[in-house]
């Protein structure tokens, strides 16, 4: 007798091969380790933004605000006030209104309702690698086909063999600075090379996860870019320099027709009452939040130093990580991190990435690192 398979669902091909997200390892309670794998601010939330959370607790049997009205405008006002200083000269940045900002659940989201906006099956996304481990699997639940550009020796995207993989078949092209997990950002220069050459109805995401952390004064300006570019998007979070990784809330700044296309694309209720009623408070006391990034900015700048010192030569470091690049014993030397209480971010066979955390964590790094110097 032939035992008959029953037909099972099929599970989309897409969707079977996608790399997994693999999470920083979490500190298990009560041990005693520093956690420097998800690149999170180190320092719990605010007074005033824990008390905006417990207070809009009281509300929660009601659906939060469909488009987070509320944080879109306060957002929408902090980016037209203040024209990032900016870094790059004189530039007229562009007018933010609140038409021009979607948030969405953690910027992640927000990138996904992007592509799910302008992409068809089939259609191409050039993006830089090693970068975003979201990036890949965010392009192929979105249907498109991931065409990844090294990122050069040096941990610098290489925009002109980005420029140069685009074709007909490309919609999106991703640029990530700083480039998570290598860590130097995009500077004007390269930028504008680069937008001169892209078709203008390819999209361009700028991922400013990191901008909060930037020192560096060539970086490129987004929303000064932007007033020049129509196909650019800027994608920012409050997950890092805000400290709200565990709400979940992130926005995306685009012009209005692209504005309109990824609220289509986007969860309905999708930033949860909290997480809205948090960034609204996080933006009130901003100030104060920048200055802890300050600190963490301090703190990275003594990091690098002590590390150059010890004989390291790493790529410029301007998002609130470092990465070393070592290779095949990634994996083994970020066991021998997690031993000794600090764990960090291995990326298998590529490179250890080491958020920016407290004093102790770096003294504990530097103990671990020394070890891990190639014999010369
Ligand atoms: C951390 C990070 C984000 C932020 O993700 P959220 O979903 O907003 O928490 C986005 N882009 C990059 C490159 C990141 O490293």
């Amino acid at each position: 007798m032939t035992a008959r398979r029953r037909p099972r669902v099929p599970i989309r091909p897409a969707v079977a091969t996608l790399p997994a997200y693999v999470p920083g390892a979490r500190t298990p309670v009560g041990a005693a380790a520093f956690k420097l794998t998800s690149n999170e601010i180190p320092y719990p939330p605010l007074p005033s933004v824990v008390a905006a959370i417990a207070d809009a607790a009281q509300d929660v049997n009601r659906y939060p605000d469909m488009h987070a009205t509320e944080l879109v405008e306060a957002i929408a006002a902090r980016l037209a006030a203040t024209p990032e200083e900016s870094l790059s000269g004189d530039v007229v940045p562009f007018r933010v209104t609140p038409e021009n900002v979607v948030a969405g659940n953690g910027s992640v989201a927000v990138l996904q309702h992007v592509l799910e906006a302008v992409i068809d099956v089939g259609d191409e996304v050039v993006m830089p690698w090693r970068s975003f481990e979201a990036y890949p699997i965010v392009v192929a639940v979105a249907g498109g086909t991931a065409v990844p550009v090294p990122v050069r020796e040096d941990g610098r995207l290489d925009l002109p063999a980005m420029a140069a993989a685009v074709t007909d078949r490309t919609r999106v092209v991703l640029v990530c600075s700083p480039n998570n997990p290598t860590g130097p950002v995009v500077h004007q220069d390269e930028l504008d090379a680069f937008l001169a050459q892209v078709p203008d109805d390819v999209l361009v995401v700028l991922d400013e996860a990191y901008v909060e952390f930037v020192r560096d004064p060539k970086v490129a300006d987004g929303l000064a870019t932007m007033a020049r570019h129509r196909n650019l998007v800027l994608v920012r979070t409050f997950s890092k320099a805000y400290g709200l990784a565990g709400l979940r809330v992130g926005y995306a700044v685009a012009r209005k027709r692209i504005a309109r296309a990824v609220r289509a694309t986007s969860t309905p209720f999708g930033v949860n009452h909290l997480a809205q009623s948090a960034a609204i408070a996080s933006l009130a006391v901003e100030g104060e939040l920048l200055e802890r990034v300050e600190r963490v900015v301090a703190e990275r700048t003594r990091m690098v130093a002590l590390l150059h010192e010890q004989g390291w030569d790493l790529p410029d470091a301007q998002g609130n990580f470092v990465w070393f690049a070592l290779g095949s014993a990634s994996a083994a030397r970020a066991a021998e991190a997690t031993a000794a209480g600090v764990l960090v971010r291995p990326f298998a066979g590529e490179g250890i990435r080491v958020s920016v955390g407290e004093p102790e964590a770096t003294d504990l790094l530097l103990k671990v690192s020394a070890g891990w110097l190639p014999r010369r």
